[in-house]
């Protein structure tokens, strides 16, 4: 496994990284899942925040602090919702991984954990799903210096077992 690339099982709430990523949806006004728990643990300032933002694409990122969290900042980005496949979902995902890792790089970020964008209501299939996750960060962290380090974070031993196979390789 590449050292700069570490897989946990957890609460990506509870993390003290520099940066957690949020699957957040395109009001970034917050919603359910990992965004509703992120929102939850960092407190009502986040969202005043986030109104000043303006929503964000589908495939973009935005970063704000962290506020509550023991993260510093929260890089939120909108993962596409699964039609099946024909309307562009695998780029649109690999869009949310380069584009907070890019917003990573330019806030020199050392640490980054990642929840699983995309597989959770928005129904994207998780194996499919973490082989980009895996990919893009893989191609990233080659050509960069920051982030130094990315945690990929899964909810479920079946997310977890699908990390660990394509990490191993
Ligand atoms: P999306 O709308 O992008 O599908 P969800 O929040 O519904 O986002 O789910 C994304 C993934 O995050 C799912 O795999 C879900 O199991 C996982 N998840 C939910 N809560 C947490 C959490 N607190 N920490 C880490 N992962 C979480």
């Amino acid at each position: 496994m590449n050292k700069r690339i570490e897989l946990i099982k957890g609460d990506i709430t509870t993390l003290a990284v520099d940066a957690i990523v949020n699957a957040a949806n395109n009001s970034l006004l917050g919603g359910g899942g990992v965004d509703g728990a992120i929102h939850a643990a960092a407190g009502t300032e986040l969202i005043d925040e986030c109104r000043n933002l303006n929503g964000c694409a589908t495939g973009k990122a935005k970063i704000t602090k962290g506020y509550r969290l023991k993260a510093k900042h929260i890089i939120h980005t909108v993962g596409p919702v699964w039609y099946g496949g024909y309307k562009d979902e695998p780029e649109m995902l690999a869009s949310c991984y380069q584009s907070s890792l890019e917003i990573a790089r330019d806030n020199k970020i050392k640490t980054l954990a990642f929840p699983g964008i995309s597989t959770g209501v928005y129904g994207f299939p998780q194996d499919l799903a973490a082989l980009i996750a895996v990919n893009e960060t893989r191609r990233f962290l080659q050509k960069n210096k920051y982030p130094e380090k990315v945690t990929f974070v899964t909810f479920s031993d079946l997310h977890y077992e699908t990390y660990r196979k394509l990490l191993e390789q």
